[in-house]
């Protein structure tokens, strides 16, 4: 295994700041694998690559400091910044050289807005493209690496609405050519590039346009393996693993009511509703396909900025039982957003540079238990989910078994 870098859209955002920090107290040992999935022993004997020792850079649109970055997040983590961010702060001139201007193409007025003016945004659509990828080249180069994995972790876009341009590489390609500037959002670009690059690509954001079908096409042409959409670390990952208690006692589920409160960043973006649309689009299916029935079941999210990273989400599951009695079931669920999705992206930065390492391309569909909306899978079922993982865990680890022996033998 080479050096690998985690190249992250978004780089001065709240998880990037949670994988920066975390990964860098993981290298001094000032912090434990808790919340990492990976960390569990039955990923032991897969060789995974170690989390502490990726380099890490990425895209950022804003004019920032990853110095004030950092410590800002730490304090609105109400963690013991001074200690941490003193044993930190050293390294973070290092990876703040690693961050390029990104793109802000298409995100829609709430994103732009952020956008500083060495961004891109008015060029030719093929020419960001060219751009993004000189920068994983140079990124690439410039710390020695073998591999990149991409991770987009940037605020969410509107969604995209979907055209005949998005069905095939060759019509996305021809889109890109004639400059067609509706065809695509930044997420776009940022996975055909790179797609293009041969990095694995991991879409954490609702965003839609982030991994479209001519995208995936492109992903198995280069033998590179992908992986989405939205990361599912709060609210959607309690509700799969709790909406089958239902099904299997066969309750009748008659409204499902979700409230969010937070007051981050994502809050303030998603309060502006081209943005949330996005959002609610992947929060809102796992109810449905997990009972197979539309009960009323609707996604709230309110942007309360005192709240900062905490986000808080409140639900409410009516159902009926036997005689026709109504009975309810609550669940407040409060977490540091940011702190449940880094470690997941840790994760997903090792599975996907073994999965590269393993020859796998295409939607990587066993990593469905990781996203709220996962391409190509129906499941939303989280413990079915985890089999599935599990099972490819199984196989890896036979297969690796296999090739270590015939190896033995040729030599
Ligand atoms: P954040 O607002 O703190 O960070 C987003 C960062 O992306 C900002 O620094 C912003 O300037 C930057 N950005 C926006 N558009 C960009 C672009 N086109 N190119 C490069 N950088 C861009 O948000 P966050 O809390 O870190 O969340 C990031 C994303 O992950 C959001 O889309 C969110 O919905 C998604 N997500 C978060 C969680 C969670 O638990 N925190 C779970 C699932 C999905």
């Amino acid at each position: 295994m080479g050096k690998t870098g985690l190249f992250l859209v978004g780089a001065a955002g709240y998880i990037s700041m949670a994988v920066i920090a975390g990964s860098l107290a993981l290298k001094k040992g000032i912090a434990k694998r808790t919340g990492m999935v990976t960390a569990l022993d039955a990923f032991e004997g897969l060789g995974l690559l170690e989390p502490d020792e990726l380099v890490i850079g990425g895209w950022e649109i804003r004019d920032f400091s990853l110095r004030e970055s950092a410590m800002n997040f730490l304090k609105s983590m109400g963690m013991p910044e001074q200690e941490l961010f003193r044993q930190i702060e050293e390294d973070l001139a290092g990876i703040e050289k690693n961050i390029f201007p990104g793109t802000a193409a298409g995100c829609g007025r709430a994103i732009e807005s952020l956008a500083s003016s060495q961004c891109l945004k008015d060029v030719h659509l093929k020419l960001q493209i060219e751009k993004l990828r000189a920068d994983i080249n140079a990124f690439k180069k410039d710390n020695g690496l073998d591999e990149a994995i991409v991770c987009n972790v940037a605020s969410t876009e509107p969604p995209i609405e979907k055209s005949p341009a998005h069905d095939t590489l060759e019509s996305l390609e021809r889109a890109i050519e004639s400059d067609s500037r509706q065809a695509v959002r930044a997420s776009t670009l940022y996975s055909y590039a790179s797609i293009a690059e041969g990095c694995p690509y991991i879409n954490f954001t609702p965003s839609n346009a982030a991994l479209l079908p001519a995208l995936i096409e492109f992903s198995i042409k280069k033998r590179v393996p992908v992986a989405g959409n939205d990361g599912k670390t709060g609210e959607t990952l309690i509700k799969s693993a709790l909406a089958p208690v239902f099904l299997y006692r066969n309750l009748e589920v008659m409204s499902w009511e979700g409230f969010n409160i937070l007051g981050n960043m994502d809050g303030m973006v998603l309060d502006n509703s081209e943005n949330k649309e996005s959002k609610i689009i992947t929060k809102d299916r796992t109810i449905n396909s997990v009972l197979g029935y539309n009960p009323h079941s609707k996604v709230h999210i309110h942007y309360v900025p005192s709240l900062d990273d905490q986000k808080t989400a409140w639900n409410f599951i009516h159902f009926k039982g036997f005689l026709g009695a109504k009975m309810s079931l609550q669940f407040i669920w409060q977490g540091f957003d940011s702190l449940l999705a880094a470690p997941l992206v840790l994760d997903l930065a090792r599975l996907m540079e073994f999965s590269k390492r393993q020859g796998e391309s295409g939607v990587m569909r066993h990593l469905a238990s990781f996203f709220k909306a996962p391409i190509g899978v129906e499941e939303q079922r989280l413990f079915e989910q985890m089999s599935m993982l599990a099972s490819y865990i199984e196989s890896a680890s036979i297969k690796m078994q296999w090739d270590s022996k015939s190896a033995q033998t040729r030599s």
